[in-house]
């Protein structure tokens, strides 16, 4: 693992220098065979420290899960999760730790459990790798076992052994037959193919006098894709009598250099080829993770490339300060106009924005205020023969009095008033809202700028909203100071009586008046409808005019009866007449209001465009120059807000550590290709 050791780490401390999470995830080496095939030698080994207990009988009952960890300081010692924050810095005292914890989780018999034991052993001379050592495979139980812990046993290593990411050290020891190997077996199960099941055969020392592991060695007698590699272990002997791994490592070299069978091979042979093999398994993993390692890194360098860009250049001095402010006055102007002319286009399908938003507001939400008003909604038949006779005075009404019709009209034109300025209040709102939708990202960046450039624009809309309101009040005023009876869409008396007759020829439910049958006026067919240019044609006695009546008909007949009209009510049972005027005042009533309302309809709109859309759009950037570009005040509109400086410097931390990352990754491709 020397040569990966330092590119690998490098990476690492490039990352997490640089604050990523490391994203290079090495294989979990996991170590099957049956019972004191010697796995926990082989760990012990590949670790190159003493720490794990060892002998006959079943003496791994739990997993074991090593991390290795990599640290720059010199000491070297290991961690149990379940003893907390304690340092194991004697390795036999991780030995006996184990032993201990083995006890309390299974018990003093012979008994096994899936939970794992945590162990993480933090050194400067090992790579972040983590490793299992597992109960040995079982065929029976032996006394004080239960009869189930071969099964168990089994079921644990295949789930360590199934998952992908790991590489199997199936450990066979030599001094047995091959063919009946317990870890190939349990190893070819979860991995058919043998892609990640490196071969371990140990204790070649100790076979039979006249019997060798070539033939094993060379697959022939269990092939094996990635091959096996002969190891020789501490004997128990050796453990017992404390013999340094260090120095048993150079007795195994010797044994394999100078054996007359293993000679020619001995440079495969031997723990520390089984490093290297191990080595070339990680590196080919993380060849092959690289491609993905580097797409995260890219796109991370992307983000954060723009995220930097989005804070923008650090300026000092004052003219760059003057040139720069203008241009986001320019821009806040641009998207303040953009957003009312509906061309800001981000977030197109989320909601309504600025102009759209608007025109909905005109459209529909105040078309249907307007129209949803009920001109007869607050008058009653009797308050409308209340108003013809008061309008009428004392001596009867002879004419229907075009008096009883202002009167009543000129109540029911003030209710347009309220929705229409609401409509205005609605709009305001919507502009006042256009200042967080401006998508510009020194405003984020300059928070006292943002600040003054939302206070210039609420200033400047209530500023527009007076005149507004008042021009709103004026058409309402307008519509009310004069009823203009010969509006060309107004339908007029004459028209209202024939409609009125054709309503009693064939009535429908809301003209029958108190249910009471009302006799038909008689109209003739041969009768052409009266000229339209009269207003009050329709008489107590006639059907018909025999003239055209005119307003000062009405003038005369009024002069002509002396004395002041008197205000009184009208009786609750109306004469037929009556309620046929009331009827004829209905109509003319709801004729005129729609005129009325489509006036309002037409203006208001415009009025809020005019007074306060278009108004504001104008003058901003005059208001925005006005108020911000100042010399004094470029340094506070232009002050950093406060986590902007500090973000800016992480962002270029990160990118520097990304790039480098990327360099170094580069750098294994190459180191694997001339390797
Ligand atoms: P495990 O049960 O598979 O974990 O096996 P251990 O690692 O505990 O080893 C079982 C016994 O075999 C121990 O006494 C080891 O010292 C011994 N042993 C392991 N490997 C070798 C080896 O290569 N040569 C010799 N002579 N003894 C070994
Ligand atoms: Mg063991």
């Amino acid at each position: 693992m020397e040569k990966l050791i330092p590119i690998i780490n490098r990476l690492q401390d490039t990352l997490l220098s640089a604050n990523i999470p490391n994203s290079i995830s090495l294989p979990q080496i996991v170590v099957v065979g049956s019972q004191s095939s010697g796995k926990s030698s082989v760990l012990e080994s590949i670790v190159g420290r003493d720490f794990l207990p060892r002998g006959s009988g079943i003496v791994t009952r739990c997993p074991l899960q090593l991390k290795l960890v990599r640290i720059n300081e010199d000491e070297e010692y290991g961690v149990f999760s379940h003893v907390g924050d304690c340092k194991f810095t004697d390795f036999s005292l991780i030995r006996d730790e184990i032993i201990n914890r083995t006890q309390e989780l299974t018990g003093n018999g012979k008994g096994i459990t899936t939970k794992p034991i945590d162990l993480t052993i933090y050194s400067p001379k090992v790579l972040d790798i983590s490793l299992v050592d597992l109960p040995g495979i079982v065929k029976i139980s032996v006394s004080g076992q239960s009869e189930v812990i071969a099964k168990q046993i089994r079921e644990m290593i295949i789930e360590y052994i199934q998952n992908p990411n790991a590489i199997i050290l199936a450990v066979s020891p030599a001094n047995n037959d091959l063919a009946n190997s317990d870890a190939l077996h349990i190893a070819q199960m979860v991995d058919p193919r043998g892609e990640r099941t490196l071969g371990v055969l140990t204790k070649i020392d100790i076979m039979d006098r006249g019997t060798d592991a070539l033939s094993m060695l060379n697959g022939s007698v269990f092939p094996l894709r990635l091959g096996y590699v002969g190891i020789i272990c501490r004997s128990q002997e050796d453990i017992n009598n404390g013999m340094p791994m260090d120095i048993h490592s150079q007795l195994e070299d010797r044994f394999f250099k100078e054996s007359p069978i293993y000679g020619r091979i001995s440079d495969r042979l031997g723990v520390r080829y089984l490093r290297t093999r191990l080595n070339k398994l990680l590196m080919d993993h993380i060849n092959n993770t690289i491609p993905e390692v580097k797409k995260n890194i890219m796109d991370l360098l992307q983000a954060v490339e723009s995220e930097l860009e989005s804070y923008g250049q650090i300026i000092n001095e004052k003219e760059e300060k003057s040139a720069f402010l203008l241009t986001i006055i320019q821009k806040v102007v641009k998207s303040y106009q953009d957003n009312i002319a509906g061309k800001n286009l981000k977030n197109v399908t989320e909601e309504l924005l600025g102009g759209a938003r608007i025109n909905y507001i005109f459209h529909s939400i105040f078309k249907n205020m307007i129209s949803s008003i009920n001109p007869l909604d607050e008058v009653s038949d009797q308050d409308i023969r209340t108003a013809i006779m008061n309008s009428s005075g004392l001596r009867g009404s002879l004419f229907v009095p075009e008096t009883a019709f202002e009167v009543l009209i000129k109540q029911q034109i003030p209710r347009l008033k309220d929705p229409s300025l609401r409509c205005m209040s609605l709009v305001y709102e919507e502009l006042k809202q256009i200042i967080y939708k401006l998508d510009i990202p020194e405003l984020e960046r300059f928070s006292n700028l943002k600040e003054k450039v939302s206070e210039v624009i609420n200033n400047l809309l209530s500023r527009c909203l007076e005149p507004t309101g008042h021009m709103i009040s004026d058409i309402v005023e307008v519509e009310m100071g004069y009823i203009n009876s010969k509006h060309p869409q107004f339908i007029g008396g004459t028209n209202a009586i024939l409609e009125l007759q054709n309503v009693i020829k064939s009535p429908s439910q809301d003209m029958l008046i108190d249910k009471k049958p009302v006799t038909p006026v008689p109209a003739r067919r041969d009768e052409t409808p009266p000229p339209s240019s009269s207003f009050w044609p329709f008489s107590r006695s006639q059907t018909r005019p025999q003239r055209e009546l005119k307003f000062e008909d009405l003038e005369n007949e009024r002069q002509d009866n002396s004395g002041p009209p008197m205000r009184i009510r009208a009786n609750m049972n109306p004469t037929q007449e009556e309620s046929q005027q009331t009827e004829l005042i209905k109509i003319l009533i709801k004729s005129y209001y729609n005129i009325v309302k489509t006036n309002v309809s037409d203006l208001v709109p415009k009025t809020i465009m005019g007074f306060l859309v278009n108004k504001s759009r104008e003058e901003l950037q005059r208001e925005l120059v006005k108020e911000l570009y100042k010399d004094n005040l470029y340094d506070v509109l232009l002050e950093e807000g406060g986590n902007i400086g500090p973000r800016r410097e992480k962002c270029i931390k990160i990118g520097k550590g990304l790039r480098k990352a990327i360099d170094i990754l580069n750098e294994v491709r190459e180191y694997r290709i001339s390797d």
